[in-house]
C-alpha cells in the first residue's frame, strides 16, 4: 500500500500541499500499528538475508527531512531487526574542507553500498540543491569558478543527480528516497520537548529553530527539488511524519515492497557442491 500512496510519479506535477502530515491511513494508533511494524520488520530481515546471500543487487535508501521530522529514529527502528554486516548507515552533516575541494557527488560516492548490501544516507548530495540554496552564502564558499555558477545551477544540479542515479540503477543499485513531511507545528512541539526534558536538551541546536525561519523558503525548495528529481528508478516518498509510529512503518512498507520486486533468492546448490556437501558429511559423521 505504501509503495504506492506515497510514491512521487515523474509525470505528474507534485505539490506538497496535498500531502497530510498527520495521515496514519487505516491506523488508529501506535498500538494498532504496531504488528503491522512487526512483520514488516521480519519479512526484512528476511529479505536483507537473502539480498545479502545473493549478492548481486544493491539498495540504496535516502532521507530527508527538516529537524525533528524523525530521521534518526526512523533509521535506528527500521534498520534495527537487519543484520549490521548487511547495513552500513552514513550522516552527512556540513562538508569538509576536503570535501569542498571535490565535486559535490564525491563524498556520498564513496559510501555507497556494495552489492549485497543495504546503504542508509541521514541527510545526502540532496543537501546541494536545498541547505546550499536556501543559503547563497554557502554557496558562494564552495570554491566554484565562478563562470560556473549561473542562474541555472539548480536546474544543473537536478539533471546530474538525475544521471547519476540512472547510473547507478542500470548498475545494480535500487534507489529509494524517502522525504519525511513533518508539519510546522509538530516540528515546534518537538523542539519544546528538546527544551523541557533534560535527557532530550543535548538535541536541541538553536541554529535550527534559526532555520525553522525559513520554513516556506525550505518547502518551496523541496517541493521543486522533489518535483524535478523523482524518477521511475529512484522514486521520492513523501512519508507522513507527524506521528513518529507511522512514519516507521510506511517506510519499512516501501523497503519491504521495494526489495520483494527484486526477486531476492538464496543462491542455488550445484550438483558438484551437494556432492561437496555431502562427503563433507560423510567425513564428520566419520569422527
Ligand atoms: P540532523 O539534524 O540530521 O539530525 P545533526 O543535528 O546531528 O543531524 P547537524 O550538526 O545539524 O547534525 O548537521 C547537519 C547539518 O549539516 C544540517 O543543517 C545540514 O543542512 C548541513 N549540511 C549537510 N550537508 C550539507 C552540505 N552539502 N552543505 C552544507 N550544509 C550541509
Ligand atoms: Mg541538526
Amino acid at each position: 500500500m505504501a509503495e504506492d500512496r506515497f510514491r512521487v510519479r515523474p509525470d505528474r506535477k507534485f505539490r506538497l500541499e496535498d500531502h497530510d502530515p498527520g495521515f496514519t491511513g487505516r491506523f488508529e494508533s501506535k498500538e494498532d500499528g504496531k504488528r503491522h511494524l512487526e512483520e514488516g520488520l521480519a519479512k526484512l530481515r528476511d529479505l536483507q538475508e537473502k539480498l545479502y546471500a545473493q549478492d548481486q543487487w544493491a539498495v540504496l535508501l535516502i532521507f530527508q527531512a527538516m529537524d525533528a521530522a524523525g530521521k534518526d529514529s526512523v533509521i535506528e527502528h527500521v534498520m534495527s531487526g537487519v543484520n549490521p554486516q548487511g547495513c552500513q548507515v552514513f550522516s552527512f552533516k556540513a562538508p569538509s574542507a576536503e570535501e569542498l575541494d571535490h565535486d559535490f557527488l564525491w563524498r556520498t560516492t564513496r559510501c555507497l553500498p556494495e552489492r549485497g548490501r543495504i546503504g542508509v544516507f541521514n541527510r545526502s548530495y540532496y543537501e546541494e540543491v536545498l541547505v546550499v540554496r536556501v543559503h547563497p552564502q554557502i554557496l558562494a564558499k564552495q570554491k566554484l569558478p565562478p563562470a560556473l555558477v549561473t542562474d541555472r545551477i539548480w536546474k544543473e544540479r537536478y539533471e546530474d543527480i538525475g544521471a547519476f542515479e540512472r547510473y547507478l540503477s542500470r548498475n545494480g543499485t535500487v534507489i529509494r528516497k524517502f522525504f519525511l513531511n513533518v508539519s510546522k507545528e509538530e516540528q515546534r512541539e518537538r523542539f519544546l520537548a528538546r527544551l523541557d526534558q533534560p535527557e532530550k536538551n543535548w538535541k536541541f541546536a538553536a541554529a535550527d529553530v534559526e532555520e525553522r525561519r525559513q520554513w516556506d523558503e525550505y518547502m518551496k525548495t523541496y517541493e521543486e527539488m522533489i518535483e524535478a528529481t523523482t524518477s521511475e528508478e529512484a522514486p521520492w516518498f513523501v512519508i507522513p511524519a507527524d506521528h513518529k509510529w507511522f512514519t516507521r512503518l510506511a517506510v519499512a512498507d516501501v523497503i519491504v515492497e521495494t526489495m520483494q520486486e527484486l526477486d531476492l533468492h538464496f543462491p542455488e546448490v550445484s550438483e558438484a557442491q551437494r556432492q561437496e556437501l555431502q562427503r563433507a558429511r560423510a567425513l564428520l559423521e566419520g569422527g
